[in-house]
């Protein structure tokens, strides 16, 4: 039994088979899904996927969409937090330095959202890109009480432990089955049992063999047959301990 503990399921990438995408995950052994939101506008649309009983579901401001972030969205997140039982992390939000022109504006919208995460003692889905030092120190300053997801993880070694030390979780998907990753994939073989999840982040990141298409869930079944192989564990053992791995960190 998998869970994608990161997948895009509200998008529009979806609308006309979402139904399919399910039952092809489940048929896979993939039996659960967190769905975290990126704008205040899809918040609804992530929300309402939480009334399916296998999915979880987080609301968080996306660096990516920099642009379609205002300000009152933040009280707006905060709000939501405290009216809806239902959300389980708030992410996805973070810092991506491929976009310096809008980096300060990241940080404020991002350190807005670790506060939320202290106040609130909710765990964080964190996009980080080109930006593990940066954000690590300020993880470390503040020591929120849930800790959280470093979604996508494509870091060094030494990037990798400090923030498993900081107590937070990797996000391990479909770059791990790419032959060029290869110094992720020593990563990958040596991180300890309780510090990574599997993820697809569908409808992005396919994984190696499925260039250029819409990813999805049913696909993290690939993800941990590498992931298996590169710790010489059986994929059974794997897909318990990363079932188990998310749901803690999740705490649903
Ligand atoms: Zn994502």
């Amino acid at each position: 039994m998998l869970f994608d503990a990161h997948c895009h399921l509200d998008f529009a990438a979806f609308d006309a088979d979402r139904e399919a995408v399910f039952s092809r995950a489940h048929a896979a052994g993939v039996r659960r899904f967190m769905v975290p939101g990126t704008t205040r506008a899809r918040w609804p649309s992530v929300s309402a996927l939480a009334a399916r009983d296998d999915v979880s579901v987080g609301l968080g401001l996306h660096p990516y969409f920099i642009d379609d972030h205002r300000d009152e969205d933040l009280d707006a997140l905060e709000e939501a937090l405290t009216q809806r039982g239902e959300v389980v992390a708030i992410g996805e939000c973070g810092i991506d330095a491929r976009f310096p022109q809008t980096l300060p504006r990241q940080w404020q919208l991002f350190e807005a959202q670790l506060q939320l995460a202290k106040q609130h003692r909710l765990p964080l889905v964190i996009h980080c890109v080109h930006a593990n030092d940066q954000v690590a120190k300020r993880l470390r300053q503040l020591a929120l009480p849930a800790g959280g997801l470093i979604h996508a993880f494509a870091g060094s070694a030494q990037q990798a432990q400090r923030f498993v030390d900081l107590g937070y979780h990797l996000g391990l998907g479909g770059a791990a089955t790419h032959a060029r990753a290869q110094r992720l994939q020593r990563v990958i073989a040596g991180l300890p049992d309780d510090a990574f999840v599997l993820e697809t982040d569908s409808p992005d990141m396919p994984p190696a063999g499925h260039p250029g298409q819409r990813n999805e869930p049913a696909n993290l079944t690939e993800v941990l047959t590498r992931v298996a192989a590169l710790r010489r564990r059986p994929k059974a053992e794997v897909a318990a301990q990363t079932y188990a791995n998310t749901c803690r960190l999740f705490a649903c």
